[in-house]
């Protein structure tokens, strides 16, 4: 047998199983009851809301063998032909991939003859704002003067485009985007009929993803089925929406409180290496200041989160002030825009974060004149053959030296300057070479901060930080290491390539 999408198979055939829009479903089944339907209606609403559906469900009430009713069988022959797709009477016209004006001189032609069976002929006409002017005001005619047997459906996802006359020709229906309880009740519902598992926060993750689309939040659940079988877990559905998951996000904000840099490169590193690309993770930090804006400012119920969820924002949000969590917001879709041009997004992070909580960053970025030329170097770098290794000195108790007070180091280079601290950060300290410089080594994908650490000021910095933790003077020599690290931080490194290339 074949696969059958959820999608196609939970589609609501009934007003009943119609989700999320009681008061449409209430005037269409009052309509039929009284006899009193108009002959145009106007869907208008947000994608994935049921406007099709109800269609055919409409459709199917007018012409099923025991209606016109509100409750169609769903198992007579005109009930199935409509179902399946097949009946001559239900119209489906896609306006978006026939926009022009033969479509609707075709469709006044055919709308001339009754129905062979069942009582009404019924056109959905689809995306209908995509129609062009001249279409508009064919339709506009055959609206004007349907025949009796004809009801036409239009629906929209932008009403503002389609013209006042047709709205005003039209009974207009609007189909609101549905409720986050809604869609969890109806994922759960499939879940238990088709016996799959599925936790109470994978359900909610879902469902929130799908932001008021049903058919969305369906099609994940399938992918999710496909993607790890019939027990799905919250873990499950972060990895396959790629979305940075509660525990990251938390973590995020509480280094963010605490003005803990490492802290918040580490979890950019972390965050990284699990195959999230860095504007997804930036979409999903703004994400999360705003919903710790809403519990500032005391308007959590427009969230829809769960009470543990909201409880523990609500934590979290104490450790900021309002000002604070706008700067986060603000910082943060700054770096969310430019990184749309900067084809190293992870540093446009760093930086943003960096910038925000670190006042001499601020200075400091002014310096940094034109980072493009760098990149244009840095992506260009990437495609050369490795670079010969260094010659290999025995560790020599210098070296030892420098990696015992490396932290000190880092510390030191800090207060001076933060972007030589974060290019050290991604360094490693690995041997004093034949002229006696220490080299520090970075992994494949971090010429960035290779380049950023070489920077006159930087290294002089570095430098004078390496003479007063251990005594003498020391130069360095950075270079991009050619195996060893990179088996370590491959993920995050290769993400970074790929992120360069597509941005
Ligand atoms: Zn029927």
């Amino acid at each position: 047998m074949s696969y059958i999408s959820l999608y196609r198979k939970w589609r609501s055939q009934t007003f009943d199983e119609i989700v999320g829009q009681p008061a449409i479903v209430q005037t269409l089944k009052n309509a039929i009851a009284a006899n009193r339907l108009a002959h145009a209606y106007l869907f208008s609403g947000p994608r994935g809301t049921g406007k099709t559906s109800t269609a055919r469900i409409l459709a199917k009430a007018l012409n099923c063998e025991k209606g016109p009713t509100a409750t169609p069988c769903d198992k007579c022959q005109n009930c199935k032909k409509i179902r399946d797709g097949h009946s001559v009477n239900v119209i489906e016209i896609d306006a978006a991939s026939n926009r022009g004006i033969n479509e609707i001189r075709e469709l006044r032609e055919r709308i001339r003859y009754a129905p062979v069976e069942g009582r009404y002929k019924v056109y959905i006409i689809d995306e209908v704002h995509m129609l062009t002017s001249e279409a508009f005001n064919a339709l506009l005619k055959t609206l004007e003067e349907p025949p009796s047997y004809t009801i036409f459906v239009l629906a929209t996802t932008e009403l503002q485009k389609v013209p006042a006359t047709i709205i005003s020709r039209c009974q207009r229906l609007d189909f609101g985007r549905i409720k986050l309880a809604e869609i969890e009740n109806h994922l759960k519902q499939m879940a238990k009929a088709e016996g799959f598992e599925i936790d109470e926060k994978a359900v909610n993750l879902v469902a929130r993803n799908a932001e008021g689309c049903m058919r969305d939040a369906i099609s994940l659940l399938d992918q999710l089925v496909s993607f790890s079988g019939h027990k799905i877990s919250y873990d499950n559905v972060v990895i396959l929406l790629g979305t940075a998951d509660e525990e990251l996000l938390f973590a995020f904000g509480q280094a963010i409180a605490s003005n803990d840099i490492p802290k918040i490169l580490e979890l950019i590193r972390t965050g990284l290496a699990e195959g999230r690309s860095t504007p997804q993770v930036t979409r999903d930090l703004v994400a999360h200041f705003r919903n710790l804006l809403h519990l500032k400012v005391g308007s959590e119920e427009v969230l829809e989160l769960t009470k543990d969820y909201l409880e523990r924002l609500r934590r979290q949000a104490q450790s900021f002030s309002l000002l604070q969590i706008k700067n986060v917001i603000a910082a943060l879709s700054r770096a969310e825009l430019d990184m749309r041009w900067h084809p190293h997004a992870r540093i446009v992070l760093e930086i943003a974060l960096l910038e925000l909580l670190d006042g001499e960053a601020a200075v400091e970025i002014t310096k940094i004149e034109t980072p493009t030329v760098k990149v244009v170097q840095s992506v260009t770098e990437k495609k050369l053959p490795p670079m010969p290794k260094v010659e290999t000195a025995p560790e020599s108790d210098l070296l030892t030296k420098i990696k015992v007070s490396w932290d000190k180091i880092l510390e030191k280079v800090k207060k001076q300057t933060i972007f030589g601290y974060v290019s050290l950060h991604e360094g490693t300290p690995q041997e004093i070479n034949v002229q006696g410089k220490l080299v520090i080594t970075f992994a494949r994908g971090y010429s960035f901060h290779k380049e950023r650490l070489e920077e006159i000021k930087n290294k002089q910095v570095v430098e004078q930080a390496l003479q007063e933790a251990v005594g003498e003077k020391i130069l360095i020599d950075c270079v991009i290491s050619d195996g060893k690290k990179e088996a370590t931080v491959s993920a995050a490194a290769v993400a970074d390539f790929f992120e360069g290339k597509v941005l």
